[in-house]
């Protein structure tokens, strides 16, 4: 067998972690911060503000993340 199979699946896979890693980082870094939570308008701690475009809370982002919403 060729290798071009394995390069593919290869490709394939670093293709998955990379959309895997836009999903997880889909903040929008170039936009401010929210002072509250969008979900639950909560606050938004500084040093969270902080990474930039930052939208919900810690909690809502760990459940946004969890269910992949
Ligand atoms: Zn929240």
């Amino acid at each position: 067998m060729p290798d071009q199979f394995d390069r593919a699946s290869q490709l394939e896979e670093e293709e998955r972690k990379r959309s895997l890693d836009a999903q997880r980082n889909r903040t929008n870094f170039d936009k401010p911060s929210l002072e509250n939570c969008e979900d639950c308008d909560g606050p938004i701690p500084k040093e969270r503000q902080a990474f930039g475009g930052v939208t919900r809370c810690v909690e809502c982002q760990g459940f946004f993340e969890k269910t992949g919403r």
